[in-house]
């Protein structure tokens, strides 16, 4: 298998140097210089909800779930995008930027972000798509 590079001269997409504006938590503006956070405090509880729902559902390798279990499957922890002034800084995992990230910046955040150990208890792929898509669609 081989990888053949874009045509046109560049090797770099050009929507790597497309800036992703987020959109705040607190006032809905969009942000030019803020802050996306996760509380500790969140991840924890996260953390152990998903040890307690593990244990609880053990055993096969097929586990069939009700509508009832369903629903009270844990939540993870919820990533927030916040103007510096708008944000609450409850104590967390705090990433500051002064302009609009570039996606590839995102995108570097995100493997740096897959690489911890509590990344699974957290929200982080939902909240991108809210920040992308922020009518929903
Ligand atoms: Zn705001």
């Amino acid at each position: 298998m081989s990888i053949v590079p874009p045509k046109g001269g560049s090797h770099h997409p050009t929507a790597t140097q497309d800036l992703l504006t987020w959109t705040c938590d607190g006032c809905g503006d969009p942000i030019l210089s803020g802050f996306v956070a996760v509380r500790y405090a969140d991840i924890e509880a996260a953390g152990r909800a998903q040890t307690d729902w593990d244990r609880r559902h053990a055993g096969g390798l097929v586990v069939v779930l009700t509508r009832g279990e369903m629903a009270a499957m844990p939540e993870p922890a919820q990533w927030h995008a916040w103007h510096d002034d708008c944000g609450p800084h409850p104590g967390g995992n705090e990433y500051s930027f002064g302009q609009p990230p570039t996606f590839e910046a995102v995108l570097s955040w995100t493997v740096h972000l897959m690489e911890k150990n509590w990344f699974a208890a957290t929200d982080w792929g939902p909240f991108l798509r809210r920040q992308l898509h922020p009518q929903g669609c």
